[in-house]
């Protein structure tokens, strides 16, 4: 047996991920993965989807079933918080009293949701999401009807919207924003989403903010900023969330916006990397520090951990990637476009079923496939080959989308 020790703090998909990648790799050390929830690890998407609403079982929210952990003699420790790092020594400190050694150590500890700051906030009936616990919570609310409060029109925003919908509850949508995701998308797409959720009986309050949270012990009503009254049976926010820094922070690693790392995922610690929501990571396509708070990116990032772990020289530079499901509408959006000049369509928007391409001096930035299937890995090849495309040929459905480079 190898004597050495891999500790993974935070047992999420990343965390997960890279555990799995390193007896992969034939890594026959200790390998621990400590993580603070109850759970085994799991996926979060299903909590504002299918789960959420009752159409999928719990099981299939596992990344691994139950027994892959002894099988693959990974030591998860749930319901433990690793409380310090200490980098000079390579030791962590668990919650419990625990002080562990460690040869390499991988922070997966992910991020956490903003809390909604307005008087009331702490009522009963105040919910968000983020959990497997939470989403139980709101899972069995949502079997007693009424009408739910959604505060924020982002991702964890819009898709619990759309599942209450698609329980029977009446839905009030309030952001200051004037467009979902606009800032992601531009207006366009932002009208898209808007309408999407008018169509299916939403109420959006939007260019408004939320100024109190009012009820006798439980939440009864929101007041916003322009002073409406919308009464609810519950709250939900989803109004962001923050990478899990703190632990690297205390233990003087850099932290600005996220755990900062190299393209091989590695903190100026020695033998302490970071993955997943939490990591800020060079990203050498882009050749700027980048942080991803996305499915795929701890799917993928995780595993890339931990071949770095093992001191392979990877260089993780997959395009940003992730999907939404909202009503009968699904996306997916490849690239990290904090500028475009101009959105150009293939399809019709009114149809519901169309692609998106932001352009930036005339090259590909960011993609789009709504509703339609087997695009995006063409759509990311096409970002990735940073080719000038004609427009014309870009809106042209009878134009593969492989025949547009060059
Ligand atoms: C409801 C919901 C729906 C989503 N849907 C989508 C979607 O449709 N598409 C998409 O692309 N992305 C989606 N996401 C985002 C995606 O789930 C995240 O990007 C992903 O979970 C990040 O994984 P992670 O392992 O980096 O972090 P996390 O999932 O946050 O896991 C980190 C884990 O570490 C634990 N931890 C933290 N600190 C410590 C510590 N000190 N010691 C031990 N453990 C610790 C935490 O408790 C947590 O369990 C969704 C997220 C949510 C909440």
């Amino acid at each position: 047996m190898s004597p050495r020790t891999f500790i993974i703090a935070g047992a999420g998909l990343a965390g997960a991920k890279a555990a799995e990648e390193l007896r992969r790799r034939g890594f026959d050390g200790r390998v621990l993965l400590i993580g603070a929830e109850p759970e085994r690890p799991y996926e979060r998407p299903p909590l504002s989807k299918d789960y959420l609403r009752g159409e999928s079982p719990r099981e299939q929210a596992y990344v691994h079933a139950a027994d892959w952990y002894a099988d693959h003699a990974v030591e998860l420790e749930t319901a433990t918080t690793v409380a310090s790092i200490d980098p000079d020594a390579l030791r962590v400190t668990l919650d419990d009293g625990r002080s562990l050694h460690y040869d390499a150590l991988l922070l997966a500890t992910g991020a956490e949701p903003r809390t909604l700051a307005v008087p009331g906030a702490q009522l009963e009936g105040v919910h968000q999401l983020r959990t497997l616990a939470d989403c139980d919570a709101l899972r069995e609310r949502l079997n007693h009807g009424g009408h739910v409060a959604v505060v924020g029109a982002g991702w964890i925003g819009s898709e619990f919207a759309a599942s209450a919908r698609q329980r029977g509850l009446g839905v009030t949508l309030i952001d200051p924003v004037a467009l979902p995701n606009e800032r992601i998308f531009g207006p366009e797409i932002g009208a898209f989403y808007r309408d999407v959720h008018a169509q299916h009986g939403v109420e959006l309050m939007l260019g408004d903010g939320v100024a109190a949270l009012e009820g006798d012990g439980r939440v009864e009503r929101v007041r916003t900023s322009s002073g409406r009254v919308v009464d609810c049976d519950l709250v939900v926010a989803g109004v962001g969330v923050v990478p899990r820094v703190q632990l690297a922070a205390e233990a003087g690693l850099e932290v600005d916006g996220g755990v900062i790392v190299d393209e091989r995922l590695r903190t100026a610690a020695p033998g302490v990397f970071a993955a997943g929501d939490v990591a800020r990571a060079v990203h050498p396509f882009y050749g700027e520090r980048i942080r991803v708070e996305h499915w795929y990116n701890a799917l993928h990032q995780g595993p890339a951990a931990a071949a770095a772990m093992l001191g392979d020289p990877v260089s993780y530079d997959r395009i940003p990637y992730f999907f939404s499901d909202q009503y009968e509408v699904g996306m997916e959006y490849c690239g990290h476009a904090p500028r475009w000049d101009e959105v150009v369509f293939r399809g019709d928007r009114a149809s519901g079923a169309f692609i998106a391409f932001w352009l930036l001096d005339g090259r590909l930035v960011a993609g789009m496939n709504v509703n339609v299937w087997d695009v995006n890995e063409q759509l990311q090849a096409l970002i990735r080959g940073r080719c000038a495309i004609d427009r014309g040929r870009l809106s042209d459905p009878d134009t593969p989308l492989d025949a547009l480079a060059g």
